[in-house]
């Protein structure tokens, strides 16, 4: 990374590879032979046509979508999506199950409370949102149109490593999956639908992209927003009004570098070997830093911990922004740290706050 960018641990928006940066540099003024930047072509002409296709192509690729499989690039962020879902695929009078593991969880079984029945089946929240119930124990209703869930919450640092088989009728599972979008493989099959703002993994805020079952799409409630209906959007290719044009070819741009990086399998290694060094570090401080989070259902992306000592937090925070790393303070809801190491967080960064909390440590402990 150059030297006078910083690292940026921030959980979203957050950082981007470098190398992706200046090639929209490189092209920002003018695209290949447009004569005109990405931002002021016409959604509906040749050369944003051959971008937003490419986007779709190389996301199909990189997580192995079938054609069973629709891939919207839309607006307004995973939150949107939490009314987008039940108006899609619910009718009022309609049960779902939430498994709610944290805060977005919630809050997506809250927004879904206005469109349908929604269910909270299992809540992590009396344990602090620290862990992913085992799913044994999850009475699903079988009635229910779907299961939700959070796949990674980025607040409390909470991942489902493999993911529940949901009982209802149509063995729909969706899962909000903003925070850990494209940082490993995922079994895309398994899900009904997969939905994710861009703002962490993969591009900037403003996009949002929705993977859902074909069979799924075309059951809108009658009072659905025309910009909530999957089916307008699959029909028209994503270009039913303006997209964000510009938050796609950046999009683009980094599923680009995922797949000339090796893919997604590349990408789940590198990144657990920055999450073990950094929960590592956390662990084998006598305590003076604390992950409070079940070890086996860690985030790989989001790593939130606090200081035995809270009254040095902020001596914590200045002294590593000094120190060119950034965006260390954790959620306010929840207080302490959160480091947040998606994809484009290089391995030298984690080093790099690994070495500061030792001496920290050293200086403080
Ligand atoms: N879901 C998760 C897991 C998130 O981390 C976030 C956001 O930051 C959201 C939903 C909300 O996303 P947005 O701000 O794109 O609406």
């Amino acid at each position: 990374q150059s030297q006078d960018r910083v690292f940026n641990f921030a959980a979203g928006p957050a950082i981007l590879p470098e190398s992706v940066l200046k090639k929209a540099e490189s092209e920002l003024y003018i695209w290949r032979d447009s004569g005109m930047s990405v931002m002021e072509m016409s959604h509906r002409g040749k050369d944003f046509l051959s971008i937003i296709q490419k986007a779709e192509s190389d996301l199909r690729t990189l997580l192995n979508i079938s054609s069973d499989y629709a891939v919207l690039f839309l607006q307004g962020g995973a939150t949107t999506q939490f009314a987008g879902i039940p108006l899609n695929l619910c009718k009022p009078e309609d049960p779902v199950d939430f498994v709610v593991t944290g805060s977005w969880g919630d809050k997506a079984f809250k927004e879904a409370q206005k469109y349908c029945k929604p269910s909270v089946i299992w809540s992590g929240k009396s344990e602090k949102y620290t862990k992913i119930p085992s799913f044994d124990a999850l009475e699903q209703n079988p009635g229910a149109k779907y299961l939700h869930i959070c796949a990674n919450e980025t607040i409390h640092g909470v991942e489902f490593k493999n993911y529940p088989t949901p009982n209802n009728k149509d063995g729909i599972l969706i899962a909000d999956m903003s925070s850990n979008f494209c940082s490993k493989p995922v079994d895309v099959s398994k899900f009904g639908v997969i939905y994710a703002g861009a703002q962490k993994n993969v591009g900037p805020s403003g996009v949002t992209i929705v993977i859902i079952r074909k069979d799924l799409i075309g059951n809108a409630q009658g009072i659905t927003p025309v910009m909530l209906d999957f089916k307008i959007h699959a029909e028209n290719n994503s270009l039913y009004n303006t997209p964000p044009c510009y938050g796609i070819y950046m999009c683009g741009l980094v599923f680009e570098d995922l797949l000339e990086q090796g893919g997604l399998q590349e990408f789940e290694k590198k990144n657990m070997k920055k999450a073990e060094i950094l929960y590592n570090t956390i662990d084998e401080s006598n305590g003076f830093y604390r992950c409070p989070v079940d070890k086996s259902v860690r985030s790989l992306m989001n790593v939130p911990f606090t200081l035995e000592k809270p009254d040095l937090e902020s001596e914590f925070i200045k002294k590593a922004a000094e120190e060119k790393m950034v965006q260390l303070k954790g959620h306010r809801s929840v207080g302490g740290m959160r480091a947040s190491i998606y994809n484009a967080m290089p391995l030298a960064g984690v080093e790099k706050l690994v070495a500061f909390m030792k001496d920290f440590l050293a200086r403080h402990g």
